[in-house]
């Protein structure tokens, strides 16, 4: 999707959102038989769960499995076929809360903005599709750019940044919209560790401000140690809960058959969830 679209897209999404309190007894998302039906076949079906505010939750399960389209039918990008999404007992468009961060290849990087420009549009939701940003519009998203250590890029095209950074930006952005659910897919995706791990200091900062955080990832080692919580899906939840739990033998074998791939390494057997060749910086064989 270019970034215009996208930017047009949750633009109308979110003055859709605008003025709606919250149930503050409900769960910050309760999702309800959600199913969702392609032409090509089905890619959610059924699926069931609740998130606790201020957790945070990866989603896994192999390439297909439909966890793009569960974060989008929870942003609102999507409408499932069956079934409904509550925030805070209401229906998603009754929120400000919620952001979505794409898959970094979805996005048109050669689209010429600057990396303010993209955080500003996290105030969209605020401002109005029309209204001139404030100055205080300015030190929101001027703050949300040094919370990701992305001050000194704020007049920076966006096409002349690294993989690490552009997903940092995607941060800045829901940091700009106070956002209290963020939904990534895949931020992890062809990132080296180190800028990993600057994201994941960016979620521990998050942590402190009680934002919920639900991200897609392929790495079941990465989601068993660093998140609260495990949901594994193929098309079916198959389970939500604890890693030891969710990741049982059992469930993966129902989430991946034959294609988990076990590799011997230091720390023991690393579940590699399954391969894949999504941003072409890498390929199994
Ligand atoms: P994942 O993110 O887990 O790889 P997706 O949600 O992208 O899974 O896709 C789930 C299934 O739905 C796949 O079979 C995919 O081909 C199909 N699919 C996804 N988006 C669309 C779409 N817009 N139109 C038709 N089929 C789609
Ligand atoms: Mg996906």
């Amino acid at each position: 999707m270019s970034l215009f679209k996208e930017f047009k897209k949750t633009s109308r999404h979110l003055q859709r959102q605008q003025h709606h309190a919250h149930d503050a007894d409900a769960p910050i998302l309760r999702a309800e038989n959600l199913s969702m039906r392609y032409e090509s076949g089905s890619a959610l079906e059924n699926a069931s769960f609740s998130l606790q505010e201020g957790e945070r939750i990866a989603i896994v399960g192999p390439n297909g499995a439909g966890k793009s389209t569960l974060l989008k039918i929870i942003a609102g990008v999507q409408m499932p076929t069956e079934g409904e999404i509550q925030i805070y007992g209401q229906k998603p468009r009754g929120h400000i809360c919620i952001a979505y961060l794409p898959q970094r290849s979805q996005v048109d990087w050669s689209f010429p903005v600057t990396v303010a420009d993209v955080a500003m549009m996290g105030r969209i939701g605020k401002l109005g599709l029309f209204r001139n940003p404030k100055s205080h519009d300015w030190d929101v998203v001027h703050q949300a750019l040094e919370v990701v250590k992305l001050g000194n890029f704020a007049k920076r095209q966006i096409d002349q940044l690294s993989g690490g950074q552009q997903q940092r930006m995607f941060i800045a952005r829901a940091l700009a919209q106070e956002a209290e659910l963020m939904l990534m897919d895949e931020p992890m995706t062809g990132l080296d560790v180190t800028s990993q791990e600057d994201i994941f200091g960016i979620l521990d900062e998050l942590r402190t401000r009680d934002v919920t955080v639900l991200i897609s990832l392929h790495d079941l080692k990465m989601a068993s140690e660093r998140f609260d919580r495990v949901m594994l899906l193929n098309k079916h939840l198959l389970a939500i809960g604890l890693a030891e739990e969710a990741l049982s033998p059992e469930h993966l074998l129902a989430a991946y058959g034959g294609t988990l791939q076990l590799i011997p390494t230091a720390e023991g057997m690393l579940p590699i969830g399954d391969t894949t060749c999504c941003e072409g910086d890498y390929e199994h064989v």
